[in-house]
Parts: structure tokens; C-alpha cells; sequence
């Protein structure tokens, strides 16, 4: 496993963690295999948006005598109305289920506490305004919660909970079918900006990246943005959606759903894969909106005479945009080579599929660092 800074949290975070809307009403010895497979694989964060009795029972068996090596996150506004998911703007309803969630899980406090699934405007100011907001922060002063989280698939409501200053963690839909939605880059920027730690879900925009289809149809919750249809390649691999994911400025963790030990294993295979593999350079050119000149740190241009990582060196420059934090500084100093290793010999330009001028962006690099 590898691990990641989680913001301005003091937590490594799995790079890959569990989602777990996948694990409803399946039998308690299901769902306990799952989890603590996750667990002996290294995975520390768990979203647990269900509510439902039987899956917060099965959840709280799978993580008792193991409480001390498992982020849980729960959702403040996400209910059980007759066995099925709902969202709530009903606080004390939400109350309730939360107080429930700790009760099931016996435990005393939550890692993180999510507002829940908010979107639009008028959802946002309900939420930021209407009590939920201060509910989750008198959680964190009681101890009942460490972490406030915003969960959301607009980008505008997003980026204003992660510059409000009284989130510390955002729950978003990333993935290469969103790549090039009006306002994403500026988001993850302002995540870097505010060092709100971002979680990514939809890796596989639902699914929907992973079907032989070459138009696919796509919902907010999996674009992050107004549904529409797009084309893409009829093959795009697990493996590709997560290397893009993981690629992109900003994020801590992504929440795959695994439904079981072996689609887990499968997920986690990512970590042995070959750069190859990992290259997902011959899809993303699919995506509508693809901005050429924009480097989307694939490191298709790779090898590099001097052994510049010349993606990561792009991504932290860019991350840099809105000032150098400690975290970017010490990520720029801990790679072999940067940007001043750079010999201009122009073979990455070549091999660059999007255009991106290498050479002069080292030379800006070189400058900011
Ligand atoms: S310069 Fe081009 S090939 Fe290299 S990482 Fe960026 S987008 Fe990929
Ligand atoms: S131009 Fe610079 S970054 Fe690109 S391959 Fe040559 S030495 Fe490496």
C-alpha cells in the first residue's frame, strides 16, 4: 500500500481505500471478509454513507478489535427510510442517525463526519447554514468526531465549502470523464490551496468508463458535472481509471467499491501494474474539452536522459500556482532529479502526445523551485 498526506489532517491516508455501497445486503460473513482483507491489505479509510441496520450491524462485527487501524467516515444527512438510502435536510432525523451509526459501530467518535450529498446552491446554504454545519463542528468539540468532510458532485458548491475555511476534507467525483468540466482544475487547485484533503469517488465515473460501449450516458453523481453523453474507447482498463485518478492534483485517496476479496485484490493489483499499464495517455485524448498544451502528468514523453520524472515535476509546478506549501517543497526535494537536470535535448516533446512544450515548462519550473 502507499499512503498519503490527507490535507491539513495529521493522517497518512491509503492511496486506495473502500467504498462501500457494494457490501449492502450481502450475509455479515461477506461483508467481514471484504473488510478485513482491506485492512490486512494496508487500507486505513472506509466511507460508510449506508445507513441501513443491518449493514451498520455487519460493519460494526467487521471492524470490532480493529477500531484502532480504521478511518471510518460517516455521513451526517444519510438515513434508512424503509430499507432504503435517503438522504435527510431533517437535522434531528440526521442527528439520529448519526448518534445510531455510533452506537452500531460501537465506537465513540468518527474520523470523519461528511455533509452530506450536497448540491446546488440552495442545498449549500441550507447546509453550510441550516444546522448541519454547526452540528458536525459541536461533534468535533465533543470528541465525537475528528474531521469535517463535505460530500458533493457540483463543482461551484464544492469549491466554496473548500474555501470556507471549516472543511477539512472533500468527497468528489474524479475521474478521466470529467478531466476537462468547466471549473474541475480550478477546484483541485483550491484544494491544494486550502490543504482540504480530497478523496476521489466514481474512479470508474460509475461504471461507466469500464463498459465496451463507445457512447456512454453519463449522471451528475458520475460526471460532476451536467449529465451528458459522451464517446470513448471501447477498452479502458481498471488500472488506467485509477492511475488517472491518482495522478491528478490534489488527491489523497480514491474509493473504489468492491463487492468482494476478489474484485479487491484485483483493484489493488494497480500497485504491482507496469508503467505500461498504468499509461493511460491513448484514452484520455477521448475526452471532450481536452485542452491541448495541458499536461495531464501521464509521462507518456518518459525516458528522460536526465531522469526528471517530468510528469510529477508538471504536476507539482502546478500545484505550486497558488503558492509552495511545505508538503509541495518537500515532494519537489525528495525526487532524484528536477527540473534543473534538464538538458533540453526536446525528446520528451517528441514522444508527448498532447503538445506540451517540456522545455520551456522546466525552465518556468526551475524558476519557481
Ligand atoms: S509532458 Fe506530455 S507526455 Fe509528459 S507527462 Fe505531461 S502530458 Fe504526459
Ligand atoms: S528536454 Fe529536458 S525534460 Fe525533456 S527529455 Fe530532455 S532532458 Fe528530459
Amino acid at each position: 500500500m502507499q499512503y498519503r498526506k490527507l490535507g491539513k489532517t495529521d493522517v497518512n491516508i491509503s492511496a486506495i481505500s473502500l467504498g462501500t455501497e457494494y457490501l449492502i445486503n450481502l450475509p455479515r460473513d461477506h461483508v467481514v471478509s471484504v473488510i478485513h482483507s482491506a485492512l490486512d491489505h494496508g487500507i486505513n479509510y472506509f466511507d460508510l454513507f449506508f445507513a441501513q441496520p443491518e449493514f451498520r450491524d455487519n460493519m460494526g462485527y467487521a471492524f470490532k478489535d480493529h477500531r484502532d487501524k480504521a478511518m471510518l467516515a460517516a455521513h451526517l444527512g444519510s438515513t434508512d427510510q424503509n430499507g432504503q438510502y435517503e438522504r435527510t435536510r431533517d437535522l434531528n432525523l440526521a442527528i439520529e442517525f448519526f448518534e445510531d451509526f455510533l452506537r452500531r459501530y460501537n465506537t465513540d467518535y468518527v474520523d470523519v463526519i461528511y455533509l452530506h450529498n450536497s448540491d446546488g446552491q440552495e442545498d449549500y446554504d441550507l447546509v453550510m447554514n441550516g444546522g448541519f454545519l454547526d452540528t458536525a463542528q459541536k461533534y468535533v468539540k465533543e470528541g465525537k468526531a475528528k474531521f469535517i468532510g463535505f460530500s458533493g458532485h457540483t463543482v461551484s458548491t464544492a469549491k466554496q465549502a473548500v474555501e470556507s475555511g471549516y472543511i477539512d476534507i472533500l468527497m468528489f467525483p474524479i475521474n478521466l470523464a470529467n478531466n476537462a468540466i468547466e471549473g474541475r482544475k480550478d477546484l483541485l487547485n483550491s484544494c491544494v490551496k486550502h490543504n482540504v484533503g480530497l478523496i476521489a469517488m466514481k474512479p470508474y465515473a460509475g461504471g461507466k468508463l469500464l463498459q465496451k460501449d463507445q457512447v456512454m450516458s453519463l449522471e451528475h453523481w458520475q460526471l460532476g458535472a451536467d449529465k451528458r453523453e459522451m464517446e470513448k474507447p471501447s477498452v479502458i482498463t481498471p488500472i488506467q481509471c485509477i492511475s488517472y485518478v491518482l495522478s491528478q492534483i490534489g488527491v489523497s485517496s480514491i474509493v473504489p467499491g468492491c463487492k468482494t476479496v476478489e474484485h479487491l485484490k484485483e483493484t489493488l493489483s494497480y500497485f504491482n501494474a507496469t508503467d505500461e499499464e498504468k499509461d493511460f495517455s491513448n484514452v484520455i485524448k477521448y475526452f471532450q474539452q481536452y485542452v491541448e498544451g495541458e499536461c495531464v502528468y501521464c509521462n507518456h514523453c518518459l525516458p528522460c536522459p536526465s531522469e526528471i520524472d517530468i510528469g510529477q515535476t508538471i504536476r507539482l509546478f502546478e500545484m505550486a500556482q497558488n503558492g509552495i506549501t511545505p508538503e509541495i517543497r518537500s515532494a519537489y526535494n525528495a525526487m532524484q532529479k528536477n527540473a534543473s537536470d534538464c538538458v533540453q535535448c526536446g525528446s520528451c516533446e517528441e514522444r508527448c502526445p498532447f503538445g506540451v512544450e517540456v522545455i520551456a515548462k522546466m525552465e518556468q519550473v526551475n524558476k519557481v523551485f
